[in-house]
């Protein structure tokens, strides 16, 4: 009998932003029809767009009129990205229920991704949140290469610690999550990561963890931070999405594969599976491929073929 799993579990889909981030441009309407079909599916939070500029990054223009073209479901917190002053305040002036800031731990990565080291980062977030509170919107700080960095291999666990106390302390935001952008992670890494931060007085039950399924440890990795008490992990539909930046680092973790696990566990998510399924393929629909999610292709372990 497995013991001690939370009760529940939060999804947060990403598909939408970090998924159709690295994809060719999708019309605006259909990043709509997405979102709005995944609002319907039970899921509590969605990544719904990232205010950068266009020219950064071409899948994301337009993200004020996704933001104000979508039906927003009660109970549904949609987020939004941000990178900077400007982004944050188009994403407020949108009525965003989240912002999301990022920084990276690796010098490296964050140089190449945000032309920042990570300490300026840090000082950035404290902006960006003084800004977002007078507007009474959370924060959310998201520590990337938090499992390890495609330029500089190993991250120590200590280091992410360090930043995550200091953005929680410096920037008072309201919640930290931290990303698997080089799809690094395996259980004993998230182990040895949530070691780390309990050594620095960080409550794990209160953190979010953001895996991809580079090296097929996604659903391992999440296994073992619900049996340390995590409740909250990011997905993306069908498995969509990766980090421009991170040479060879492919796909989040499919929605419907970790609802299925989550579900199976006796922990509920709120989110229905069949829904879900759904969603799946109107996400293949719009990038024209078949995406990596497994159950999307078999379906949940109690169908039963029709003789
Ligand atoms: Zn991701």
């Amino acid at each position: 009998m497995l013991a001690d799993l939370p009760n529940s579990v939060e999804i947060r889909e990403v598909g939408p932003r970090d998924g159709l981030q690295n994809e060719d441009t999708i019309p605006i309407d259909q990043r709509i029809a997405l979102i709005d079909a995944l609002s319907g599916t039970g899921l509590a939070a969605i990544e719904a767009a990232s205010f950068v500029h266009p020219k950064a990054i071409p899948p994301m223009a337009g993200s004020a009129e996704v933001m104000r073209g979508i039906t927003r479901v009660p109970g549904v917190r949609y987020r939004a990205l941000v990178p900077n002053e400007r982004g944050a305040l188009d994403a407020l002036a949108c009525d965003v229920d989240e912002i999301e800031v990022v920084m990276s731990v690796s010098e490296t990565h964050n140089y190449k991704n945000i032309k920042m080291s990570p300490d300026e980062s840090v000082s950035q977030i404290v902006e960006l949140t003084d800004l977002a509170h007078q507007e009474k919107t959370p924060v959310e700080a998201i520590l990337s290469t938090a499992f390890g960095c495609a330029y500089e291999g190993d991250i120590s666990p200590r280091r992410v610690a360090q930043y995550a106390r200091k953005v929680l302390d410096e920037a008072g935001v309201d919640g930290l999550s931290f990303g698997d952008t080089s799809g690094m992670a395996t259980p004993r890494v998230v182990s040895e990561l949530l070691d780390a931060l309990t050594d620095v007085g960080i409550n794990i039950s209160e953190i979010g963890l953001h895996f991809h399924n580079t090296r097929n440890t996604g659903l391992a990795n999440i296994m073992v931070a619900m049996q340390r008490g995590v409740s909250r992990f990011d997905a993306a539909i069908g498995g969509l999405g990766g980090c421009p930046y991170s040479p060879g680092a492919t796909g989040n973790v499919a929605t419907e594969d970790v609802v299925h696990m989550v579900e199976d566990l006796g922990a509920t998510t709120g989110v229905d599976l069949d829904s879900l399924i759904d969603c799946g393929q109107l996400a293949e629909q719009l990038v024209g491929r078949q995406l990596p999610s497994q159950v999307l292709r078999s379906g949940p372990r109690t169908r039963t073929v029709t003789p």
